[in-house]
């Protein structure tokens, strides 16, 4: 059933990410409900309600479960019992509970991978530091530990090449279950974005190719620099995935590219997600459409790229430490767009907004975004 323009929708988290889901639900004439702890966080500036309050406040949720329709999270450490009181109402949770559950925890979203016939890295559970020294070995001694919850942009990550550093950084993350990885020696990174709508339909983006800096983010070119083999067999098993999961809304995978042009995937992410940015000027319709539209009940479309290639580069806190960036030396680029998500205090590797271009090639679309970055720096 579509939820029609004039229903509220709520979303879990105020960051830059249910900042822009806002955005695009208000443009279709829905009303929007925000929860985060932070006054001024980027979604709250721009939300018709206001819950500021933790993510377990019973009262709060309760609240907001009494005024949306559907709800939406923005990240995937929501506490499951904070999506009881929308069941207990009937709103419709989407994604819902089993993606959450399974995004949360890396031995659930390995095992759910491997389960449904698709490569990751080679891991082991790590529930208990007697465990370490065979999964080491199983490895070849050397291997990245991650703890199975709450890590991201390698944060709860240790390269780990002997015994007595695995244990260490066992001890060092407290104990708390982790998985042991073999590292891949990959080519590329990359991530394919997909919609999936409550019909069971799926819609995808071409492959994106993701750049890191620091374990960050840093740059996403679309469509990635890789085989037509490679590129189909990451779309393919991102819809498969999708499917297991009984997806609904907008769903990132990340995968890792080897020399040989085979694939694994590193992770998944149940949300619109930072190499999608580039959609939002790109595309038909940006991964916030998609996935609001999804969770609203209407069908997931075809991204469909208005230019052969597209291009991003994240603006990181980094970038104020010397003063407020060069902002007017972006008229000289313009095919290249300025977002900025509301944050008031910029601190090294806090994601503040992002630069998108496109072009008929993805150099052309990658330099772009580049020179324009890097243009930000000239002082006056
Ligand atoms: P993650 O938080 O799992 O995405 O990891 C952060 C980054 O660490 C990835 O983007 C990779 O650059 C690197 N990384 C993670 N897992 C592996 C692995 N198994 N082999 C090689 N590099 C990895």
């Amino acid at each position: 059933m579509i939820l029609p323009p004039g229903s509220t929708l709520g979303i879990l988290g105020g960051g830059q990410l249910g900042r822009y889901m806002a955005l695009a639900a208000q443009q279709r004439g829905y009303r929007v409900a925000v929860l985060d702890p932070d006054p001024d966080a980027p979604a709250h500036q721009v939300a018709h309600v206001r819950f500021v309050a933790p993510y377990d406040d019973p009262d709060a949720l309760k609240d907001l479960a009494g005024i949306c329709q559907a709800v939406t999270t923005e990240f995937e450490n929501v506490p499951a019992s904070s999506l009881a009181p929308f069941a207990a109402r009937g709103v419709p949770v989407r994604p819902g509970a089993k993606a959450l559950a399974a995004c949360q925890d890396r031995i659930l979203e390995k095992t759910l991978v491997n389960g449904a016939g698709i490569d990751t890295a080679p891991w082991r559970p790590i529930l208990a530091d007697f465990e370490l020294p065979e999964a080491l070995k199983a490895m070849g001694g050397d291997a990245i530990l991650k703890t199975a919850r709450s890590g991201y942009d390698g944060k709860g990550q240790a390269r780990v090449r002997n015994i007595e550093e695995a244990l260490a950084a066992f001890a060092r993350f407290g104990g708390v279950p982790c998985v042991l990885e073999g590292v891949v020696p990959f080519l590329m990174e990359c991530s394919v974005l997909v919609a999936r709508d409550v019909q069971g339909r799926s819609q995808s983006l071409p492959v994106c190719e993701n750049m890191h800096s620091h374990h960050i983010l840093d740059v996403t070119v679309c469509p990635a620099r890789v085989s037509d083999a490679a590129a189909r067999a990451m779309r393919s098993r991102a819809a498969r995935l999708a499917q297991e999961l009984d997806y609904v809304g907008h769903l990132a995978v990340e995968f890792f590219v080897l020399t040989d042009q085979s694939v694994v995937v590193n992770e998944l992410a149940p949300r619109p997600h930072n190499s999608g940015h580039l959609t939002i000027d790109s595309c038909v319709h940006s991964q916030f459409e998609e996935h609001v539209r999804c969770v609203l009940g209407w069908s997931a479309l075809p991204y469909d790229l208005l230019h052969p290639a597209s291009a991003m580069a994240n603006l990181l806190g980094d970038l104020w430490e010397t003063g407020e960036p060069a902002w007017s030396s972006l008229d000289e680029f313009p095919e290249v767009r300025l977002h900025l998500y509301g944050k008031r205090a910029p601190r090294p590797g806090r994601k503040m907004g992002h630069l998108t271009s496109w072009g008929d090639t993805p150099e052309e679309a990658e330099s772009r975004v580049r020179l324009a970055r890097e243009s930000l720096l000239r002082r006056s």
